[in-house]
């Protein structure tokens, strides 16, 4: 899987390799992954287990918004993101599993708001406790950074914002899935109270 970046170069995982005084993507806010265990402890305990790394991911990881990547079986994705809502700097990591979109229907991704047919939108379920699961229909192979960097669809959301704006809300709505969907509910937190106080994106 590979993602653009603002240089128009092709990159793998965000990282373009370069030294850090020329990297157009790096801040201070940037989170280095050395390895692997680091890479690990973004995933929540229930879903380390099922983390399966590809020979595609190098480390150091600089991440600067998120990488993502599919199992070889394709039921599985897997994303790793930066949080906006932590200034300086969380990692999430997270485990999908992936159902069969309804063939060549029109989708919306609720992430990126980009439209598609041909399965290039699924559910994507995560798991809240052993026995429960959530879901969220997105890109299927979790490129939406490609979606709001490149070329808009014919059929995608028309929305006043700059291409890195996109991809910042594409971060806030991953970050709220992740908080209000998986860590709230399972933690047992009263939903209500949070949907008060959090910001709308
Ligand atoms: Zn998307």
């Amino acid at each position: 899987m590979r993602y653009g970046c603002a240089t128009g170069k092709v990159v793998r995982f965000g990282c373009l390799g370069l030294e850090q005084s020329r990297c157009p993507w790096y801040t201070e806010d940037m989170i280095k992954i050395s390895s692997e265990a680091e890479l690990l402890s973004t995933f929540r305990p229930i879903d380390r287990e099922e983390v399966i790394l590809t020979d595609k991911i190098t480390f150091p990881i600089l991440l600067t918004d998120y990488v993502a990547w599919v199992e070889p079986s394709g039921h599985r994705v897997y994303l790793v993101f930066q949080d906006p809502s932590e200034r300086g700097g969380a990692a999430w990591g997270v485990v999908f599993k992936r159902s069969q979109g309804p063939g060549d229907t029109m989708q919306m991704c609720q992430w990126c708001h980009s439209v598609r047919g041909g399965r290039s939108v699924s559910l994507l379920t995560a798991a809240v406790t052993p026995k429960n699961r959530i879901g969220v229909h997105v890109c299927s192979d979790l490129s939406c950074k490609d979606k709001v960097l490149g070329l808009p669809g014919v059929n995608d959301l028309r929305e006043p914002y700059s291409r890195f704006e996109k991809l910042f809300k594409v971060l806030y709505r991953m970050s709220d899935f992740v908080r209000y969907s998986l860590l709230e509910r399972n933690s047992g937190a009263v939903r209500q109270a949070a949907k008060s106080t959090r910001p709308v994106h």
